[in-house]
């Protein structure tokens, strides 16, 4: 890191107001009724480093769903219960380059391409361990808590929607039942994996979530360990891989760190070792990436010299 982090707070400051909102260029998701509901203007960031400072500007307790960005902690947490090499069977490690949302499977290999798509998510929800729903749900709904370092609720009216309206996810689990990539009962993993997408969080909860992540698994505002730190080798390579949508490869390009994106307009990125970045402001752009956030994660990383390969 090129400049120290006394700096960051005054950094966040003057960044902030210079973002312009994305008028015209970015538009809210709208394909969950429910999200279509939020304030496109909400806008922060939040910074937290190994160590535990925080730094933050901007809308930072506001609470929004945390949507896709939950991928990458189930991921984990199915690592947990099953070890790398039983997971790798079941879920790939591929990014696809399309669509969050693309109905493709890998049929050679019977099995999703990878856990950041929603495909190999819900692959991965279906993993979760636990006897009947409310125990699979509780063991997640932990699991969030040890990285947040509070107790997590869901948004009820965002799951209702999704639920409702989350037919090409419904597909999805039907079409790897019947390659036989999942197992029984889907109704109860498909809801799971909705009940993920609603937990409600802040941008400082998910600044909070990537610097566990960053601390190799150990929060640094509780010193509670969130997740076994062997497997968080594997958790940030698919990110960096997998994370942005198909705008991964772009975003590894410019950026250079392990990053999760949600159609709730939120990112997480983490420089591992020294922090975790949290941003969120809603309008996102064609791949569905926060026109903002991704503005944000630029600038952080050119400033600070954050890509990963700075260090050469
Ligand atoms: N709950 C969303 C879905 O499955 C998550 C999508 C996202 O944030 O990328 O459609």
């Amino acid at each position: 890191m090129k400049n120290h982090p006394a700096d960051l707070q005054a950094f966040l400051e003057a960044l902030h107001p210079a973002v312009p909102p994305p008028w015209g260029i970015g538009k809210v998701a709208s394909y969950i009724p429910e999200l279509a509901k939020v304030n496109p203007d909400l806008f922060s960031i939040c910074l937290v480093t190994v160590d535990g400072q925080v730094f933050e500007v901007g809308d930072f307790q506001q609470l929004f769903t945390i949507q896709s960005i939950s991928k990458v902690f189930v991921h984990g947490l199915a690592l947990e219960d099953h070890g790398r090499d039983y997971l790798l069977t079941k879920v790939g490690v591929e990014p696809t380059g399309d669509a969050f949302n693309a109905i493709i499977l890998d049929e050679h290999s019977k099995r999703p391409y990878n856990p950041m798509v929603n495909a190999g998510a819900i692959a991965t929800t279906s993993l979760i361990q636990g006897q009947g729903p409310a125990e699979r749900l509780n063991r997640l709904l932990s699991m969030f808590r040890r990285y947040i370092g509070h107790d997590v609720y869901l948004d009820g009216a965002v799951f209702v929607s999704e639920r409702t309206s989350g037919h090409r996810n419904r597909a999805m689990a039907h079409l790897m039942l019947n390659f036989g990539m999942i197992d029984e009962p889907i109704e109860e993993s498909l809801d799971l994996y909705f009940q993920q997408c609603s937990v409600m969080v802040t941008c400082r909860d998910l600044a909070v979530m990537a610097a566990t992540l960053a601390n190799h698994g150990v929060n640094p505002l509780t010193g509670e360990r969130a997740i076994a730190g062997q497997y968080i080798k594997d958790i940030l390579s698919v990110m960096y891989t997998c994370g942005m949508y198909n705008f991964a490869g772009e975003w590894a390009y410019q950026i250079g760190l392990p990053a999760k994106s949600g159609v709730c307009g939120g990112i997480i990125a983490i420089v591992p070792n020294l922090m975790g970045i949290g941003v969120f402001s809603p309008p996102l752009d064609q791949r569905g990436n926060s026109v903002r956030g991704v503005k944000v994660c630029q600038a952080l990383s050119q400033e600070f010299e954050l890509n990963l390969f700075d260090l050469l």
